[in-house]
């Protein structure tokens, strides 16, 4: 399989990607890995956007389960996406990358507010832009967030780093013989209900034709291996 050449990425991290051994909370050495991948890829002449979830810190759904309400909750997870943002430009910044941060919530002593055409100044000048709160609203996801970015900035694609080697038929953690595509379809992704980003997240992609490609972001060095096109990972496209 030949895979596109890229010149802008939005590239996806879960919360889950900070924490490191620990089943709470921001560990700096987990965050400067993480971004030792985005200096590596960005090595390669990239532009990149980066959007950060929060379920390290704070899931909305989790909350609402404990009777909060849902959208209160959201909201605190919405938070718990700036504190990553914050965590990831300070790990890229200590490397030398510059970086800045823009937020779907306002908070003008902390960061930018979301302005496309202020982001796209940014990547122009080789600077990593770090979406965070998601899309700035309760009821969505940070991957919801990352495919609405992915798709004003222009990107041309959607990389989402996770614990797995790409997109299998079955859970691979689960059940062994579980096979792992190379390339698949976005509607046979919704239609089998595979867990790769939520449904509207992959909606939106496929309406706006941006592959997502699912790979292993704790592998040392696999981004920019995926980039060049010799790592391992599942791309989700539009079928020809
Ligand atoms: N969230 C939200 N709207 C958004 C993005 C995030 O309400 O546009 C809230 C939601 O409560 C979510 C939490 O922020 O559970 C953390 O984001 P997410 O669960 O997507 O993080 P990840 O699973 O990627 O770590």
């Amino acid at each position: 399989m030949t895979r596109p050449r890229f010149d802008r990425i939005l590239l996806k991290l879960s919360g889950e990607a900070l924490m490191g051994p620990g089943q709470f909370g921001i560990d700096p050495d987990t965050v400067a890995n993480m971004a030792a991948e985005v200096k590596a890829a960005k090595e390669q002449g990239l532009e990149i956007c980066l959007v950060i979830g929060g379920g390290n810190i704070f899931r909305g759904m989790a909350g609402a389960a404990k009777g909060m309400d849902r959208a209160q909750a959201d909201y605190m997870g919405m938070l718990a996406t700036v504190m990553n943002a914050l965590a990831v430009q300070n790990a890229l910044e200590q490397m030398g990358v510059e970086t800045r941060v823009q937020s779907a919530i306002k908070m003008d002593q902390v960061c930018e507010p979301v302005i496309r055409r202020r982001a796209e100044r940014h990547l122009a000048k080789g600077r990593v832009v770090i979406f965070a709160a998601g899309v700035g609203s309760p009821y969505f996801t940070t991957d919801t967030g990352a495919a609405l970015r992915a798709a004003e900035m222009k990107c041309d694609a959607l990389f989402k780093g996770t614990s797995v080697d790409g997109v299998y038929d079955s859970d691979p953690k689960i059940n062994p013989k579980a096979s792992r595509y190379d390339v698949i379809g976005f509607d046979r992704v919704l239609a089998d209900d595979l867990k790769v980003m939520d449904a509207s997240a992959v909606a939106l992609c496929r309406d706006n034709n941006i592959p997502i490609v699912v790979f292993n972001i704790r592998e040392p060095g696999n981004l920019a291996k995926v980039l060049a096109g010799s790592g391992t990972a599942t791309v989700v496209m539009n079928e020809e």
